[in-house]
């Protein structure tokens, strides 16, 4: 924590000395730059000077920010020198929620994002086992609810017809239910008498008992526990795919929000051999029932050795409910659909207070993973303890998701500084969306779904990010959503509780300076000014100057990381 308090300080009078004389450095021809970029539309984040025509970088950071005139003084023989052509340069996005090994590592995997129906589902089957013969494991991910019609859940008979003797295990898009073929329940032991874990259920067939292959929250390891593990190897190359992937849309830095804390030795090998390009903020993923001793030691000694511009730690994850279309999302009042059930939260509240209180009191940040609007009450209420008990000041702990939320907790984001950590495409209304999830909300809840203008409105700061691999990690297609609340054909007409728009202004914000701060970063990052680093991005296409309904087509055509070119369309 020390060391990581005296950066900060460093960094801020680094910022200090460089924005008090930007003439100086400007007019400096005794120092040129390593790289200028000239001829942009930069909008730079920075309130202060607000779009720009070009920047000079020297090492990994922005030395000036100005004309093409007065940044064409700093190029000496050896500047690179890097033409925007008039393209909309911005900040390097940040992308706020991310589970980065599980999104490198379904790459490879069968992917059914966007499949129609149970039909499609099989086709895509057939075709990634075309291609991958034998008898191994199938595994993949992204169905999602609507595409089992009413029942709004799969069944294994899909994958028996296909694969009788094949184990075939699918994460649905939001990682909270998977789907398993009988083969995989047979090799996982699962029988009619295997019991419901805590925080799970095996969904069972009302008449015969047996398991239906559909399997909630922590149901899932029963299964995956049993699935091969990839090796290290695998591992490290499924990083190095995802962190071209990321680079090549935009990203520059992520937040995970679990199952990369376990990995932080790969990360640091892949920044030893050169080939990290992309910067990591790394939380601990906590479980309940209880903060341990040796969480505590995880934490701190994690934090001693990763703090910092690449790979960041410090932060805890908690998990308070599930999601809104399997009911495990925690609700005041009981779903729409089904009034006898309201979600229940996954951490006795009283274990959840101490653990938030311990840890807010050490300095580590909070994020905790909250849908249904009780457990969002619940985060808020804790968080306020906690900063009440313990004299702190500008923690900023986070909330992630906030599907839902009771109207009288929406100004207390603002006021208590608690950061609303979001995922515009989570919202994207398609029939998941609209017929699912709005279905067992039911309409009142719903006038307040993803309700991120009004919480920005109250004085809270909104982060985005895209939950990949839960959906794409190409933010695009989420400034779009956040913008337009609509598809990409543009449904509903009137848009998806339109009230709930925010400007393009906005929404770039989440992405750049407001994801920056939700990482304690925005002395270093989230904007281009002197003294930060050099992370920024060129694209296709002036997102302040189009129609929303084209934004999901952006392109990135350059990347620069700390200074780096780490991607140019193009070019391999
Ligand atoms: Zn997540």
């Amino acid at each position: 924590m020390k060391t990581h308090a005296l950066g900060l300080i460093l960094q801020t009078l680094a910022l200090a000395l460089g924005a008090s004389r930007p003439s100086q450095a400007q007019s400096s021809k005794a120092v040129p730059a390593d790289t200028i970029v000239l001829h942009g539309r930069i909008h730079t984040e920075n309130a202060k000077q607000p779009w720009a025509q070009a920047v000079a970088i020297r090492g990994a950071k922005i030395v000036a920010v100005g004309n093409d005139a007065d940044i064409e003084k700093m190029r000496a023989v050896g500047t690179k020198v890097i033409d925007a052509a008039g393209r909309l340069v911005l900040p390097g996005f940040v992308d706020s929620h991310i589970h980065f090994m599980d999104g490198s590592l379904s790459l490879g995997r069968v992917n059914l994002e966007g499949a129609k129906d149970a039909s499609d589902i099989q086709q895509r089957l057939r075709e990634y086992a075309s291609n991958h013969s034998g008898d191994g494991w199938i595994l993949g991910r992204g169905w999602n609810y609507a595409m089992f019609g009413p029942e709004a859940l799969p069944h294994k008979k899909y994958l028996d017809e296909i694969f009788p003797n094949r184990p075939v295990f699918l994460e649905g898009y939001d990682g909270h239910t998977y789907w398993a073929n009988s083969k995989a329940l047979a090799l996982a032991g699962i029988t009619r008498e295997t019991p419901d874990p805590p925080n799970g259920a095996i969904v069972r067939d009302p008449k015969t008992g047996e398991a239906t292959g559909a399997l909630k929250e922590s149901a899932q390891e029963l299964v995956a526990k049993i699935v091969p593990k990839p090796s290290r190897a695998e591992k490290l190359a499924a990083l190095r795919a995802g962190i071209k992937w990321a680079n090549e849309h935009g990203i520059t830095r992520v937040h995970s929000a679990g199952g990369d804390f376990e990995e932080l030795d790969l990360y640091d090998e892949l920044r030893r051999h050169g080939d990290l390009t992309l910067r990591f903020y790394i939380a601990y993923f906590l479980n309940p029932p209880l903060l341990r001793p040796q969480d505590l030691e995880a934490i701190e000694s994690a934090r001693k050795k990763y703090h910092d511009d690449w790979i960041d730690t410090g932060a805890v994850k908690f998990m308070v409910d599930g999601v809104v279309e399997s009911h495990t999302a925690a609700m005041l009042e009981p779903y729409s659909d089904d009034p006898s059930v309201k979600g229940k939260l996954f951490w006795e509240p009283s274990n959840y207070k101490a653990a938030v209180t311990e840890l807010d009191k050490r300095g580590l940040q909070l994020f905790t993973h909250a849908i249904g609007e009780y457990g969002v009450r619940t985060a808020l209420d804790v968080y306020e303890n906690a900063a009440k008990v313990n004299h702190t000041r500008d923690r900023r702990p986070r909330i992630e998701h906030i599907e839902t939320i009771a109207a009288a907790d929406i100004p207390r984001f603002g006021k208590l500084g608690v950061i609303a950590s979001m995922q515009p495409l989570h919202s994207y209304p398609d029939s998941n969306t609209l017929n699912v999830w709005a279905r067992n909300v039911g309409p009142d809840r719903a006038s307040r779904a993803w309700a991120w203008k009004s919480i920005s409105d109250a004085g809270g700061r909104l982060a985005f990010g895209s939950d990949w691999p839960v959906v794409t990690l190409n933010p695009w297609e989420g400034v779009q959503t956040a913008v337009t609340r609509q598809t990409t054909e543009g449904q509903p007409a009137a848009g998806f509780v339109p009230a709930q728009r925010l400007t393009v202004a906005q929404t770039i914000d989440g992405y750049t300076l407001g994801a920056a701060f939700a990482g304690r970063r925005e002395p270093s990052e989230g904007s281009l000014e002197v003294g930060k680093l050099a992370d920024l991005i060129i694209v296709s296409q002036n997102v302040f100057e189009i129609a929303p309904q084209k934004f999901a087509d952006t392109k990135v055509l350059t990347t620069i990381v700390g200074g780096q070119v780490v991607y140019r369309a193009g070019v391999k």
